[in-house]
């Protein structure tokens, strides 16, 4: 019988994308080196070991910064349309390699092959918007009250751009935030998640390839991993201005903190708790699926995963049935395989994190509509699949007020007008992603208004999760405020500058202020 890495041709894929069996986990490029811990990356898919990454140490750390702050100097010289070009080589690269990548995704991060390579589709897209936006960094001119003088606004590349990422999009994240920044003319440290290392190994070889083929430095791309502790070694780093971190709400407290008080900016991108709103008027054929893919997709392990659904009490009973109708059709089992809906959990303490919070709902008083529970047997041996639960429960309940990152969707009604529900659905802590089911055009916009959803992303039939990249992500609230991939999102990535040029042959002063010598 074999594998499923033989199955699925792992041990090609991990051989295209130069992934071995123990790797280096620091490098600037094309140079790689590390003296610390291995960490040992198990499929949560299968159980099985599939390699090593060995960690970086505080000296392989100074060897990446001093060659990160020397490529800036260069790097930013370049003008903005070619290094959109190496972006542009880079999204070819990443169409020719969709396949391999989209694998490891997959078995690494227990996510389905179809989002594997949507993971992968979503970086060729970000690298498409950053070529076309590396001819477009304007300024403006804006009206001087001076006589001939002119104002103008200038971005220039801020320096040194320190990503952390979380597990749940080991390769994405990434590149949303590298394709910006490169266009931009800032170089990039990557710290991986410490529960998908081998992802940051393939991409890193990935962009090296580019970068040496078009006789650039090292140092341009970096990549150092383990945990936290790395992480923090950029955190406190004066020599990076900008840290863009994803991670949970936890983390990013401690990583605002810490780089706010080295006046560093941070781009926090942290968990949500993202609810669907769903009225009277409701078309339960787009009900239906949006609310089901975003409860159970990824397992439950999206920030934008639907974690609350706001139902009116008038089709509450018709609402329940459907969604509770449609979860005995899912099938759960090795995600590479296509026919299953929902894949394994990251990990076991995520296994014992969802059981916990399903007793704490039931103890809060939670009525459960579809039990869950973990599956043993054949195809379940790693112990990290779960049975998709739903519960009925009150928003004020502690346990809802919590994201719990796993497939876990709280049911709940609301009486009235959708005023009501917009106050529950906003009655959290967290502002990411929100969805209103309606076809009454004041609901929705209302919903849209000032007055109505508080997230960063606020949808009108369509689900919470999956957010094209042209729109500018991220949320509010607990979620942290940053905002990346499309619209005006690079600006982070660079320093505005005002300029003031006086071509007349007096010298006034603004304000009409007179100082005469
Ligand atoms: P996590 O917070 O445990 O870890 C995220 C990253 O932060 C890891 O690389 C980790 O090593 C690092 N880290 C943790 N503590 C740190 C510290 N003190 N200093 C520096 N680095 C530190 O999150 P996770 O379990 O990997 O991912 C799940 C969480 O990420 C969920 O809360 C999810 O909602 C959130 N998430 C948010 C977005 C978004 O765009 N808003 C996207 C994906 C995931």
């Amino acid at each position: 019988m074999p594998t499923i890495a033989q199955q699925f041709g792992m041990e090609e894929a991990l051989a295209q994308l130069g992934v071995k069996a123990i790797n280096d986990g620091t490098s600037t490029g094309n140079e790689w080196f590390s003296n610390g811990e291995l960490i040992e990356s198990y499929s949560p898919v299968d159980g099985q070991l599939i390699g090593k990454v060995r960690a970086t140490t505080a000296a392989d750390y100074e060897r990446v910064m001093e060659s990160a702050t020397k490529a800036f100097k260069t790097f930013r010289t370049m003008p903005a349309p070619q290094r959109g070009e190496i972006v542009r080589q880079f999204g070819n690269k990443l169409r020719e390699l969709k396949e391999p990548l989209g694998k490891l995704v997959s078995y690494e991060m227990g996510k389905s092959l179809q989002e594997g390579y949507g993971e992968v589709q979503e970086m060729i897209d970000i690298c498409d918007f950053a070529v076309g936006l590396s001819r477009q960094l304007n300024g403006q001119t804006i009206p001087s009250e001076r006589p001939k003088h002119v104002m103008r606004e200038q971005w220039h590349s801020i320096g040194v751009v320190g990503i952390i990422s979380a597990f749940n999009f080991p390769v994405a994240v990434w590149s949303w935030n590298t394709a910006l920044a490169w266009i931009c003319g800032d170089v990039c440290v990557w710290k991986a998640s410490e529960k998908a290392p081998l992802c940051s190994i393939a991409c890193q070889n990935i962009i090296a390839g580019i970068l040496k083929d078009n006789n650039l430095p090292e140092g341009i791309s970096c990549i150092i991993n383990g945990d936290y502790k790395v992480g923090e070694m950029m955190t406190t780093d004066v020599r990076i201005p900008l840290i863009s971190a994803t991670g949970s709400t936890r983390m990013g407290r401690i990583v605002g903190t810490t780089v706010a008080q080295r006046f560093g900016k941070s781009l926090l991108e942290l968990g949500g708790n993202n609810a669907i709103i769903i009225t009277p008027t409701a078309d339960l054929k787009v009900v239906v699926p949006g609310a089901v893919f975003g409860a159970v997709g990824t397992a439950g392990q999206r920030c934008t995963s639907t974690r609350r659904l706001i139902i009116h009490e008038s089709v509450y009973d018709k609402v329940r049935d459907a969604i509770v109708g449609a979860y005995k059709q899912l099938t759960i089992g090795n995600p590479l395989d296509q026919k299953n809906h929902i894949g394994p959990l990251i990990d076991k303490d995520a296994v014992n994190t969802y059981l916990a919070a399903i007793e704490k709902a039931k103890a809060e008083g939670g009525k459960v509509l579809v039990d869950g529970g973990v599956l043993s047997g054949e195809g379940y041996e790693s112990g990290c699949y779960v049975k998709p639960a739903i519960i009925e429960a009150e928003n004020h309940f502690e346990i809802v007020q919590h994201e719990t990152f796993a497939p876990v969707l709280y049911l709940m009604k609301y009486s009235g007008d959708v005023e009501n529900a917009i106050d529950l659905q906003n009655g959290v802590a967290q502002g990411l992603s929100s969805a209103i089911m309606t076809n009454d055009l004041k609901e929705a916009e209302k919903f849209l208004s000032f007055s109505g959803s508080d997230c960063g992303i606020a949808n009108v039939n369509i689900g919470t999760s999956g957010a094209e990249i042209g729109g500018a992500f991220g949320g509010e609230k607990e979620t942290g405020g940053g905002r990346e991939s499309g619209s005006d999102a690079w600006k982070i990535y660079m320093r505005r500058q005002t300029n003031t040029v006086n071509y007349s042959d007096e010298l006034p002063l603004a304000q009409g202020i007179k100082f005469d010598l």
